[in-house]
């Protein structure tokens, strides 16, 4: 039988404001979609929360037995700098400063992305479907939406009539907001605007003569608006209604409540059941912002070549960190967080390694069944990584305690004991099994001053073959060894 059937999952649905009781559309199968990067700059520590939340979460209705289709796009045009519809592609204007094609600043940031989601070991996504890739299928909805009498086109750019929509549908049910305070709280049209309203939203933009990026379209050459490349792919691999939409808070509005609006013109239905929305990372008690250098990249937390660190810290501990918080909780970066959860997860590490060496009984003073669901309690509450890994660090006393002869567990206590850590550190959690601290690194000397000892020994009594063997493999591992008149030294490359 699979999980899913005994674990019942709750989920913080944002659209109802609420924690709902999950249930797939369709039994045993979850459709997923995250808004995935516009990739025009190194990808931020920020944006990698949002998107390890959403790894994690994958990662746990894959453990209940789920078969999820996860989609997380790549924006890679259409994304404009402000939000009215104004201002340049953001990728088009990176391409205009560094003189390069915009697709070599896709593939350069993309590459970039990927990159970064592999030392924080994500699980790739089911597909990753980019914007340029799906043109023809926005123009499609665009034209469906002009049908349907929720759009308009005027000099070649075609838009979206929201004070149109919301006669008939709710426009601002995601976000809380009502039209009619957005309408009394935005400025005058400006008179060269070209928008009924200033609630509109693109669905197509007419592109300038210098506009590099543009396509055909009924309406003319253009690009299209960033909203609607989501509906788009969503509506092509995981339907017209799917199970979760996810992305980061700050993506609520406007881009989540236009994706609704475009859908449900279109389609004529809501468009997802389960809206979920990953909080933000604040460092030393500050919002991240590039424009006030309170910002920091994962590569210089992985080197430690940032002022506000005292120290490098491994991609599998930052991972830790995260996941010491709820999903839609602020998280706070600093030095001494990361320094405390560094501690926690070499705790964590000893404990695991530990297990395989502690003796069983004939009985247990030690309840593992329950404790076992404790950690599916956690989970099964909206992803409660912070209270799972409380539970987790529960076992880890008991562990302590068993290796101390102070309490005792049967061998088939033991095996789940590990299996449950292992599931739930491992898969669910992420984490991999890796040294942190530097103590480690530092026995590398004391290691590689034995093989060449054990080296000479076999040249010695004329076993080349061995010596051999040591010094190549050791080589191939980048340590260079050097026979000298006063015996053999090394170099590490
Ligand atoms: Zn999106």
């Amino acid at each position: 039988m699979h999980l899913y059937k005994s674990q019942p999952l709750k989920v913080y649905n944002s659209l109802k404001g609420k924690k709902e009781i999950f249930e797939s559309i369709s039994e045993g199968y979850v459709g997923m979609y995250v808004c995935g990067p516009t990739v025009y700059s190194n990808v931020h520590l920020g944006n990698c929360r949002t998107f390890m939340s959403f790894d994690m979460i994958f990662r746990y209705l894959k453990h209940l037995g789920y078969k999820v289709r996860y989609v997380r796009n790549i924006t890679d045009a259409g994304h404009l700098e402000n939000d009215a519809d104004e201002g340049e592609d953001k990728i088009a204007k990176k391409a205009r400063l560094e003189r390069i094609e915009p697709m070599e600043v896709v593939q350069r940031y993309t590459v970039d992305f990927h990159t970064i989601l592999q030392k924080f070991n994500f699980l790739p996504p089911s597909i990753e479907p980019t914007a340029t890739g799906h043109i023809i299928e926005q123009i499609e909805i665009i034209k469906d939406i002009i049908e349907k009498g929720f759009a308009y086109e005027i000099n070649g750019s075609v838009y979206f009539d929201v004070p149109k929509f919301n006669e008939s549908h709710n426009y601002g049910k995601l976000s809380g907001r009502k039209l009619e305070d957005m309408i009394s709280n935005t400025r005058e049209l400006a008179s060269q605007d070209e928008k009924k309203s200033p609630q509109d939203f693109a669905l197509w933009k007419k592109a300038e003569t210098q506009h590099i990026m543009r396509w055909p379209s009924p309406w003319g050459d253009g690009f299209p608006g960033w909203h609607l490349e989501c509906t788009a792919m969503s509506t092509k691999y995981l339907g017209e209604t799917f199970d979760i939409h996810g992305g980061g808070m700050d993506l609520k509005f406007p881009h989540h409540e236009c994706e609704i609006a475009q859908a449900e013109a279109s389609n004529g239905v809501s468009p997802v059941k389960y809206w979920m929305h990953a909080n933000m990372l604040t460092m030393n008690g500050k919002k991240m912002a590039k424009s006030t250098g309170n910002n920091i990249l994962p590569e210089e937390i992985f080197t430690g070549n940032n002022d506000i660190l005292s120290k490098a810290f491994t991609p599998t501990v930052v991972r830790f960190f995260m996941m010491q918080a709820h999903y839609t909780s602020i998280l706070d970066l600093s030095n001494d967080a990361l320094l405390a959860s560094e501690k926690g997860y070499s705790k964590l590490m000893d404990a695991i390694g530990a297990i395989d060496a502690i003796n069983t009984s004939d009985s247990s003073s030690i309840d593992v069944v329950s404790w076992r669901q404790k950690c599916y309690d956690a989970m099964n509450d909206d992803f409660n990584s912070p209270t799972l890994i409380a539970h987790l660090f529960e076992a880890v006393k008991h562990i302590n305690t068993l290796k101390e002869h102070k309490a005792t567990i049967t061998e088939s206590d033991k095996n789940l004991l590990k299996a449950t850590l292992n599931a739930f550190i491992f898969d669910v959690l992420g984490l991999e099994n890796k040294n942190v601290s530097s103590a480690d690194n530092d026995k590398l000397p004391d290691v590689v001053s034995l093989l060449i000892q054990l080296r000479k020994e076999a040249r010695d009594n004329k076993d080349f073959a061995t010596s051999d063997k040591i010094r190549d493999q050791l080589a191939a591992l980048g340590i260079q060894l050097k026979d000298g008149k006063d015996g053999t030294t090394f170099s590490v490359s």
